[in-house]
């Protein structure tokens, strides 16, 4: 009997899933292994809320394998040799991945090919399993990438989809492949108290809700931020538990202005990794330099810390980072308001930001995260680098009643209406109610300015 192989990495699914299908093809046997690399974890990528999700994920895929005849086996050690090595023991000749944008991800993918090839196995490459649209299928005539998201999206929108795979009947595993046990989600130490749970099944549970309650007023109310009507999906995209093709399909069936909405955000996660895949420098490194000498010293370090916890005085980013220790995970406007504070109104590096959210956020990923900071930072491909979001405003704006503020920030849960938002005007019995709140850690007038001056050298 012929063997396949098949290396999952974020694709942790058997719905829609392109290797899985590959490998499947002929009736061939098939071994679904998922390998431990200590190199992502060396790399900062093993963060408790993230082990959690994925000890979830692990779990429930192995569940969805045992219901069609199979197994999930799980390794640890260098990617590389644990395919090879697995690969011998069951004289599967080949092995099939998803492609994926990360250098780490690039080099594991040139290695592997290297390797399999000197024993005379094949790699096969899926690309639109952890995108909408392969990196480098949408471009300009004169570049690699898009650097501007309107006219990527006009693009996108336009290139056929391929359909949706069911998942697979049965799954043969050959007998005899040995496998370690399982993580364990209660085992991980340091998990956020919120955290939501993952795997597969719970992605499709939370997709048919959302399609059944939430899409409809996503256009509306996806920037409210007491209101909460964005799908959550983020984790089950990131560790590939949903496949983002799919959710273009089901939202499109659905139509409406809140399908066109989010399905224009699911074009954003394509954005980001089309320019991650051709640049991978820019995790790290400004992609539009603006020659920032970031803050630094301890006044700069103080105030990282009252940002990282969320006592900045300033209601609604206090709330937002709370909210992410509190559930490893923060609304988008949240997020766009706690870079935006931290990047150009305290003037701290976005690299710290981006650190501490890759910290704690269970959607903690290379592409999204460091390149919607370098958005906000200005650093990125946000045509106005220089836009500063007041806090106060934009809270007033996205929290009109302050219901987000209450929800996290329990100082303030006895402040009633909007002047939630601006604790220090409070007088009276108000004022006694938010006994406790620091005050604001930073004149925004005096960061504007400081701003401002940095990015215009003046
Ligand atoms: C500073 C900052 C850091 C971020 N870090 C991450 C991260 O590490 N991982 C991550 O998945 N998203 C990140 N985002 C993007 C966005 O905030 C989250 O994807 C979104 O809040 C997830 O919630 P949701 O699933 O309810 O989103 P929905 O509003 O329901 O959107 C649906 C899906 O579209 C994708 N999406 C939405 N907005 C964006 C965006 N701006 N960029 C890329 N994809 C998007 C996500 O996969 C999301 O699940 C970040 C945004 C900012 C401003």
């Amino acid at each position: 009997m012929s063997v396949s192989l098949v290396l999952f990495t974020a694709d942790l699914r058997l719905t829609d899933h392109p290797p899985l299908r590959a490998a499947l093809d002929g009736g061939r046997d098939v071994v679904p292994l998922f390998v431990r690399d200590p190199a992502v974890d060396a790399a900062g990528f093993a963060a408790p809320n993230r082990l959690a999700f994925l000890a979830d994920c692990l779990h429930a895929l192995d569940a969805g394998l045992r219901g069609r005849g199979g197994r999930l086996v799980l390794r640890s050690g260098d990617v590389v040799e644990q395919v090879c090595g697995v690969a011998a023991e069951t004289d599967a000749d080949e092995v099939h991945l998803a492609a994926d944008v990360s250098g780490y991800a690039h080099r594991r993918e040139r290695r592997l090919r290297r390797a399999l090839e000197a024993e005379g196995r094949r790699l096969h490459v899926h690309d639109t399993v952890t995108t909408v649209r392969p990196p480098g299928a949408v471009t300009p005539a004169s570049s690699d990438h898009f650097a501007v998201f309107t006219p990527y999206f006009r693009r996108w929108s336009q290139a056929p989809l391929r359909d949706v795979l069911a998942a697979p009947r049965a799954v043969r595993v050959p007998d005899g492949v040995g496998s370690e046990e399982l993580p364990d989600r209660g085992r991980v130490a340091g998990v956020s108290p919120g955290l939501a749970r993952g795997g597969e099944a719970e992605g499709r549970r939370r997709l048919a809700a959302w399609l059944r309650g939430g899409l409809d007023s996503y256009a509306d109310d996806h920037d409210d931020l007491g209101i909460d009507a964005t799908s959550r999906l983020s984790p089950h995209l990131h560790f590939g538990t949903l496949s983002p093709v799919e959710l273009v399909h089901r939202a499109r069936g659905a139509g409406g202005a809140g399908a066109e909405a989010f399905v224009r955000q699911l074009a954003w996660r394509d954005f980001h990794r089309q320019l991650l895949a051709v640049r991978p420098h820019v995790a790290g490194a400004d992609y539009r330099p603006r020659y920032d000498r970031w803050r630094s010293g301890a006044a700069a370090r103080a105030d990282l810390a009252a940002w990282q916890e969320g006592r900045t005085g300033y209601p609604v980013i206090d709330a937002a980072m709370r909210q992410l220790r509190h559930e490893g995970w923060m609304h988008n406007r949240g997020r766009l308001l706690a870079a935006s504070f931290l990047t150009k109104t305290l003037y701290i590096d976005w690299r710290a930001g981006a650190r501490h959210f890759l910290g704690l956020l269970v959607d903690g990923d290379l592409a999204s995260n460091q390149l919607n900071w370098q958005w906000v930072a200005g650093t990125g491909t946000d045509t106005r680098p220089n836009r500063v979001l007041n806090p106060v405003r934009q809270g007033r704006r996205y929290d009109p009643d302050g219901t987000y503020v209450r929800r996290w920030v329990p100082e303030l849960a006895r402040v009633p209406g909007p002047s939630v938002h601006e604790p220090w005007t409070l007088r009276g019995s108000d004022r006694a109610a938010a006994d406790g709140y620091p005050e604001p850690i930073v004149d925004l007038e005096e960061g504007l300015a400081r701003f401002r001056r940095a990015r215009t050298g003046g």
